[in-house]
């Protein structure tokens, strides 16, 4: 654990309502915690992290990723939501094997640390063994992101199709024992649960069991699959009285003003995904609706099959698709949107947060909260000059500009290099993996 580290005249958007923009700021750090905003910050004896012509904004949390699927980047970059189905669930998700889990999980770990996001809901649904779970935890222990592990099912049919009789595996509560008896870890837990079963019973067994053993719940909701329960999940969910504050829907591209009204009542959060929801048919994103229904979104990648892995493509994503929500439809009427580059900020950091049940530790550069920093060069080809923070951050950065990035205090990535990776090995490592998974290798 690191001493004191000063994060020295970088220009920081706290994302605190009450600290604001702090223009040449300083950060003071201590054992992983922000102890300090302001100008000026003195301080004796501390490791400086030069910020001069850099933006300082808190990491970016992904809420929803499945990161065992980093070996197959780019393998479906124009598939519908039926083609994923069919060639990653179906196909070649049976094919993996823990190493190869492994390999893909720290590919987007450190893919994600790279981009700037700190904090990532790691979506496992590749158990197709206990080892299958412990290879992806121990990928991302050891790539050193803050994560949400969502232990999900096999990709096995028996498991996928509407009507199984499988309920959630039992595996879960040794995952539980086994890797997350203390809050206090940059790992947290989550079931990511399948959705409603026609079978009431497996789905009182599923959120049960997520209740029982402490771990938050996130769930695929609202999208359009023929003839499934999830379509209009959140009003089943609700009829099992299921709802509750510790879940985030994902999606909810056809969820009504009514479901996201029961989901803003129970406390529940959501997650768009912009991009993939668009190129792949989920349906359209729900910006505006959800903030019209007095909910805040966060956002996510989800795959890297079809969607860039960073957080600027989902921002810019997701302000381009709210924006165009509150068109009207009369040429005469004129366009007023309300969503703007900072909201979209905000969905980015501190409303993933939320979603993660973490925003009393993590989403804003607040003193108290664990030190997650991105800084993003402001002075670059494509960010230079600086006119507006914000506009450096969600409208001209990718992950090029993305400096320094420190997780609890750690500095991960220093002057654009990720710190003690081996790219070759992982080149080898994710190399081996997708020609296995693929059948490339035989
Ligand atoms: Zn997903």
């Amino acid at each position: 654990m690191p001493g004191r580290l000063l994060v020295r005249g970088g220009f920081v958007l706290t994302g605190d309502d009450r600290l604001g923009d702090v223009a040449d700021g300083d950060v003071l750090v201590e054992d992983g915690l922000i102890v300090e905003v302001g100008r000026r910050v003195e301080v004796a004896d501390a490791e400086i992290v030069n910020a001069t012509g850099c933006v300082v904004i808190p990491g970016f949390v992904d809420t929803h990723r499945h990161t065992w699927q980093s070996v197959l980047r780019g393998l479906l970059p124009s598939c519908t939501l039926a083609e994923y189905f069919g060639q990653v669930m179906f196909g070649v998700g049976p094919r993996f094997r823990p190493e190869d889990v492994y390999a893909g999980t720290l590919l987007g770990s450190l893919e994600a640390l790279n981009a700037g996001i700190t904090t990532m809901v790691d979506w496992a649904h590749i158990n197709n063994t206990p080892e299958h779970a412990d290879a992806g935890i121990a990928a991302l222990t050891d790539a050193g992101i803050r994560a949400m592990y969502a232990h999900g099912c096999p990709t096995f049919p028996e498991y996928l199709v509407n009507e199984t009789s499988l309920g959630h595996p039992d595996d879960a509560r040794r995952i539980r024992n086994q890797y997350f008896s203390s809050a206090e870890q940059l790992l947290t837990l989550a079931l990511a649960l399948r959705g409603p079963n026609p079978d009431p019973e497996i789905t009182r067994h599923d959120w049960n069991l997520a209740r029982d053993l402490g771990a938050r719940i996130t769930v695929h909701m609202g999208v359009a699959v023929k003839d499934s329960l999830l379509t209009h999940g959140v009003l089943e969910l609700q009829g099992e009285e299921l709802l509750g504050p510790d879940t985030t829907y994902i999606h909810c591209n056809f969820t009504t003003d009514a479901e996201f009204q029961m989901i803003r009542d129970s406390g529940g959060t959501v997650s768009i995904a912009p991009y993939v929801e668009m190129v792949m048919g989920h349906g359209r994103p729900p910006v505006e609706r959800v903030l019209h229904n007095g909910l805040q979104p966060s956002l996510s990648a989800d795959v890297v099959t079809t969607v860039p892995g960073d957080m600027f493509t989902q921002m810019r994503a997701a302000f381009a698709a709210g924006r165009i929500e509150q068109l009207p439809d009369d040429p005469d009427v004129p366009f007023d949107p309300a969503l703007t580059h900072r909201d979209v900020l905000r969905f980015a950091t501190l409303d993933g947060a939320a979603a993660c049940g973490l925003d009393d530790k993590i989403g804003s550069i607040t003193p108290g909260k664990d030190a997650d920093l991105v800084l993003i060069r402001a002075d670059d080809i494509n960010t230079m000059p600086l006119n507006d923070p914000a506009a450096v951050v969600v409208t001209s950065a990718d992950t090029s500009n993305v400096d320094t990035v420190l997780v609890r205090g750690r500095v991960v990535k220093h002057n654009g290099d990720l710190s003690d990776v081996d790219l070759h090995r992982l080149h080898d490592l994710t190399s081996a993996a997708r020609d296995h998974v693929l059948g490339t290798d035989s």
